[in-house]
């Protein structure tokens, strides 16, 4: 089935185009085909099959947001162990209750999470979970964008790359773009430098990328500093991770040294703000990685640490937090941490034809209900959705050409059921 979405605003997040205040999209299989100002009046409508027209009417259309850092299945563990700082959080809470999980437990906890994801305008979500495999099942049954990593992490580091390696072999076969992979080293302090220079070597073989947690508190930078007298940035350098397009989690404590060595090796940068300050890490210097140049995207974490998986929140409180930082509303503004939510994003898990609402680009594209209480007036929609928009106005998600989610109702996905079961294996569990 083809689309037209007709008579929308469209934030195109294409440089040329900027925001088209009322045009229409083409969509024929996963792509778009054609976008325009104004009016569709039908020409080469013989090229598209059973074409569903929406209409756009007061609807701003733009690309779906892309979670660049999470632990989907961790729905699981929303509001459990509060108040405590991350390495007693982990050691004391996280890590016991996880080492229970099974794969019944991921599936639901993804699927939980992909519900809530979908709902809320993410059409793309960067996994770091155990029991991978059901993520990729859950991800094609939900119809939802996901690039999968199994944590490599401790001392049986060369099991789980092994796992690894074969995950990347099974998402290469799907032949299509809707589940990929990337080695997933939890982190320089949780595996030893050996284990990283394989890990390094291993995916530049494959050339699947890798996601890692880097800086993400004090705690960190002092284990490491006792351990080589050297930082996170330094330790991952020497140990040749930075070959690879790296995509690092957090980067809260880092040096002036630290961030000319990501600028050089062309990391991209995650930002979870709600996770920063929940656990209270550090604020990280997005501003100042922004003007040296470096690719900077948003990703929620884990929902124990945030404690939702909602990236319109996440925009919000990333830019606010960066402007009193800063000490200058200047900063950040709703057009660049949009673009960060975004284009960004999928520059970072590798998709050179994703995160703008143009020709030839893959159909992952939301629609937010521009007439809602909370969005009126729209003098400006950039930050109307940055700073107004909360996720319910979301109506219409499109994956790959896929209508998900069509006025507010799944299409496909029994919702109440999953919310049930959900509710009754974490019962089960506590
Ligand atoms: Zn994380």
């Amino acid at each position: 089935m083809d689309i037209l979405i007709k008579d929308a605003m469209i934030i195109t997040m294409d440089e040329g185009r900027d925001v088209i205040d009322r045009g229409y999209i083409l969509i024929k299989d996963n792509l778009i085909k054609q976008v325009s100002y104004g009016e569709y009046i039908g020409e080469n409508i013989g090229e598209y099959k059973n074409l569903e027209v929406i209409n756009g009417k007061d609807y701003c259309v733009m690309p779906g947001l892309i979670n660049a850092h999470t632990h989907a299945a961790m729905t699981m563990l929303r509001g459990y162990g509060e108040g405590l700082p991350l390495m007693r959080w982990l050691k004391e809470k996280i890590w016991p209750m996880e080492s229970k999980f099974t794969a019944k437990h991921i599936k639901l906890g993804t699927e939980l999470a992909c519900l809530e994801m979908l709902s809320t305008g993410t059409t793309c979500f960067n996994d770091m979970y155990f029991y991978q495999e059901e993520v990729m099942e859950v991800a094609k049954e939900f119809n939802i964008r996901a690039v999968l990593g199994i944590p490599i992490i401790g001392e049986d580091w060369e099991h789980q790359l092994k796992e690894a390696l074969e995950l990347h072999k099974k998402t290469e076969s799907c032949k299509n773009t809707m589940v990929s992979s990337m080695l997933a080293p939890h982190s320089p302090y949780t595996l030893s430098k050996e284990a990283l220079k394989v890990i390094g070597e291993e995916g530049k073989k494959i050339d699947s990328g890798i996601h890692i947690h880097i800086a993400e508190t004090e705690d960190e930078v002092n284990i490491l500093k006792e351990q080589y007298n050297s930082t996170s940035c330094q330790v991952l350098l020497e140990s040749g991770i930075f070959e690879n397009r790296v995509v690092g989690a957090h980067c809260v404590h880092l040096t002036d040294e630290d961030i000319k060595i990501i600028k050089n090796n062309k990391v991209n940068v995650v930002y979870n703000p709600q996770s920063n300050m929940k656990l209270a890490s550090g604020i990280p210097r997005i501003v100042e990685m922004l003007n040296e140049g470096i690719n900077v995207c948003i990703g929620t974490d884990g929902a124990s640490s945030n404690n939702n998986l909602n990236m319109m929140e996440e925009m919000e409180t990333g830019a606010l937090l960066q402007k009193l930082w800063c000490r200058d509303p200047t900063k950040l503004d709703g057009k660049e941490i949009i673009k960060m939510a975004t284009l960004n994003g999928a520059k970072a898990l590798g998709f050179d034809k994703l995160g703008k609402i143009k020709e030839g680009y893959l159909a992952d594209l939301i629609m937010i209900n521009l007439n809602k209480p909370n969005l009126v007036p729209n003098y400006n929609v950039y930050s109307n959705i940055a700073f107004s928009a909360n996720g319910s106005e979301v109506e219409y998600v499109i994956v790959d050409g896929n209508i998900v989610m069509r006025k507010g109702e799944f299409l496909n996905i029994d919702k109440e059921k999953i919310i049930y079961d959900f509710k009754a294996l974490c019962k089960n569990l506590m």
